[in-house]
């Protein structure tokens, strides 16, 4: 692969908010302390050296990017205060921005006033959309959007989401292109001939490392993960995600259970009732998980949480609205009457979630994809080294 400097790399970087990192002196302390950082896969000093030295291509083409967990260890014990952990979130946003088509990732990565009005416009459009469009079809009234019929709606919102998956799948295909380029392999090398092991690596990409949080769980040996359980890093970001998915599933199994006619009989459905009790539980574990991460943000409890960009903003205010408009809703259902307001709720409740998932390949949502991908090729690593030395930048 010819490798070209890319003299600018450092000062985008640095509007990305990778602060200070001219700051290093390349004493590899930090490296030295991330418990994560093992054998060849080492970081952050390594991705501080490509920014420096502009290597664009080799920072882009690195899945150790996806291997930190931001836990700031790296950034408490710098000498210099160069911020490694703030330059690897930064790098990892940069890469988000590069991966997606158009760069639109930039939006929600640099500028916290364009990227927080455009998910509030977004958030404000479907809100009124829906309400306006359920107004038309039920009274007649406030035909803001009637003009529109509802085919099109229905096929607009079905080819939108297409688009987003596909989306989704040129980011996936264009990050695993560039990791194979820097080490000198093609993609199929990441499926075939001498990686015979790929289903076992997927199975630990998804089930242990990102299920399970093996690395993050286990390895992580930031003082945060050394205190109670249920403050430990790991189960805080567990937490988000569990209850997410748990969250996906009830939604889902709902619908499959309309669509074969068991559902519960009546207006009223019992707490007890499966897709509702683990709606709520997955509810409940989630919004602790969110509600923590936003927490620290705000009072930027340690190194790790000192520096954050829009898109990190973006990205967990609107899981928390989600959640929080989740629960209002069932609040709402158990209430007698069935008070209108619940209504509304429902509908912000749709909006807000109709953001998040369009928003998912632009914003800190799309790190839950690249990092199942980094580490499936993690996984991999012992079968790729078979091939030719990856580029170094010592
Ligand atoms: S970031 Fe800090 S700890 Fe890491 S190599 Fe540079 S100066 Fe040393
Ligand atoms: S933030 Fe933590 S996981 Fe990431 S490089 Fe620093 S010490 Fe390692």
């Amino acid at each position: 692969m010819t490798r070209r400097v890319d003299p600018n790399l450092l000062y985008e970087l640095k509007e990305f908010g990778a602060l200070g990192v001219e700051k290093c002196i390349n004493c590899g302390n930090c490296t030295a302390i991330c418990s994560l950082s093992k054998d060849d896969d080492r970081f952050p000093r390594h991705m501080i050296r490509m920014v420096q030295l502009g290597m664009k291509d080799e920072l882009l083409g690195s899945k150790e990017l996806w291997l930190c967990y931001n836990c700031g260890d790296c950034s408490e014990t710098c000498p210099q205060q160069a911020e490694p952990a703030n330059l690897m979130a930064a790098a990892r946003c940069y890469a988000i921005t590069n991966y997606a088509p158009l760069k639109i990732g930039n939006l929600f990565c640099k500028n916290p006033l364009l990227g927080g009005f455009l998910a509030t416009v977004m958030v404000i459009f479907f809100s009124i959309f829906m309400y306006t469009e359920r107004q038309t079809m039920a009274a007649d009234q406030l035909k803001l959007f009637g003009f529109i019929s509802y085919e099109f709606i229905h096929n607009a919102g079905l080819t939108a989401m297409i688009l987003i998956g596909l989306i989704s799948v040129v980011t996936i295909v264009t990050m695993m292109y560039r990791i194979a380029r820097v080490n000198n392999l093609s993609v199929k090398n990441f499926f075939t001939g001498a990686h015979t092991n790929w289903l076992l690596a997927l199975w630990d990409a998804v089930m242990v490392q990102s299920l399970g949080q093996k690395r993050y769980r286990e390895e992580c040996e930031a003082p945060e993960n050394r205190r109670a359980w249920y403050f430990r890093k790991w189960f805080v970001h567990a937490a988000t995600m569990w209850g997410f998915l748990g969250l996906l599933f009830a939604t889902a199994l709902n619908y499959f259970l309309d669509i074969i006619g068991v559902k519960a009989t009546g207006a009223f459905v019992p707490l007890w009732y499966p897709t509702r009790l683990i709606g709520t539980l997955s509810g409940l574990l989630f919004m602790y998980g969110v509600s923590v991460l936003l927490y620290k943000r705000w009072k930027a409890v340690d190194k790790a949480h000192s520096f954050s960009r829009p898109s990190d903003w973006i990205f967990l205010i609107l899981l928390w609205l989600s959640g929080v408009t989740g629960f209002i809703i069932e609040i709402a259902l158990y209430l007698p009457g069935a008070p209108q307001w619940g209504y509304w709720m429902f509908i912000f409740h749709v909006a807000v979630s109709i953001t998040l998932l369009l928003l998912l390949p632009f914003t800190k949502f799309a790190h839950a994809i690249y990092r199942i991908v980094a580490l499936y090729i993690y996984a991999l690593k012992p079968v790729a080294k078979q091939e030719p030395a990856p580029a170094s930048a010592d």
